[in-house]
C-alpha cells in the first residue's frame, strides 16, 4: 500500500543521525544495519562530521591502532573524546573498544586511546584471524549471537562498569569464569565481537534506545 511502512521500522527522514567513524575498519556493515533500524548514517571523516549533526556514534572494528594514528592526525580524537565524555551515546565493537580503554596491555608502539572507558583491554588473546568464531553470547538484552575476529578480550573492569557478557571456555573463552566480552559503562557499550557482522541487530537497536 503507498504510504504504508513495515511495523517496527522507523522513516529515515525523521529517525536520528548516528556518526560511524569511517578513517579505517568495518564502517559499511554497521552503516546498514543502521539503516535498516530506521536510522540516518554520517560517515565521519574528519573533524566537522563530528563536531555537530550526530545523535550518537559507533566506532567500528579495524585495527585499533591504525584509527588511533588517523584519529590524531586528523585531529579528532580529543573531540572525540570530550563528546564521549560528555555523554555522546557510542557503540564500539572490537578495535573499537581497544580505543575506548583506559588501558591497553598490549598496546602497538607509539599507539593511545581515548581513556573514557575504565576498563584494562588485551588487544589480541585469542590468536590470529583463523582463529575466529561465531558464538552465541548471554546479555540483558537477550542471546546475541557474535563474530570474534582477531578478538580484544577485557582484562580488568573499573567501579561503575557492568558486564554485559562473557566468553565461557565451552565457546572458545580462556578464563575458567568467563572472559569479558560486553561492558556497559554510562554512555558507552562496548564489544569485543562484532555483531554486525552476523547480523544480529540487539546492540544497534539497544544504541537508538539510549539516543538523548
Ligand atoms: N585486535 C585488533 C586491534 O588491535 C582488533 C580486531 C578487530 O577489530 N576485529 O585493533
Amino acid at each position: 500500500m503507498a504510504g504504508s511502512v513495515t511495523p517496527g521500522v522507523r522513516s529515515a527522514a525523521s529517525g536520528p543521525t548516528i556518526g560511524v567513524l569511517a578513517l579505517q575498519g568495518g564502517v559499511a556493515e554497521h552503516a546498514h544495519m543502521l539503516r535498516q533500524l530506521g536510522a540516518n548514517v554520517k560517515l565521519v571523516r574528519k573533524r566537522a562530521d563530528l563536531s555537530s549533526g550526530i545523535d550518537g556514534v559507533v566506532l567500528p572494528g579495524g585495527e585499533s591502532s591504525t584509527i588511533d594514528r588517523l584519529l590524531r592526525i586528523f585531529d579528532m580524537k580529543a573531540l572525540l573524546g570530550d563528546l564521549l565524555r560528555d555523554g555522546l551515546p557510542c557503540l564500539a565493537t572490537c578495535a573499537g573498544m581497544i580505543l575506548l580503554a583506559r588501558e591497553v596491555v598490549d598496546a602497538a608502539p607509539g599507539q593511545t586511546s581515548l581513556k573514557v572507558l575504565d576498563a584494562t583491554v588485551s588487544r589480541n588473546v585469542y590468536g590470529s584471524q583463523t582463529a575466529s568464531a561465531e558464538v552465541t553470547l548471554d546479555t540483558p538484552l537477550g542471546p546475541v549471537v557474535g563474530a570474534f575476529i582477531r578478538a580484544p578480550k577485557i582484562v580488568r573492569v573499573g567501579e561503575g562498569v557492568q558486564v554485559l557478557a562473557r566468553r565461557y571456555p565451552a565457546q572458545g573463552g580462556l578464563d575458567p569464569e568467563g572472559d569479558i566480552v560486553a561492558v556497559k559503562s554510562k554512555n558507552i557499550v562496548a564489544l569485543s565481537f562484532h555483531p554486525e557482522l552476523t547480523g544480529d541487530a540487539t546492540f544497534h537497536a539497544d544504541l537508538l534506545e539510549r539516543l538523548r
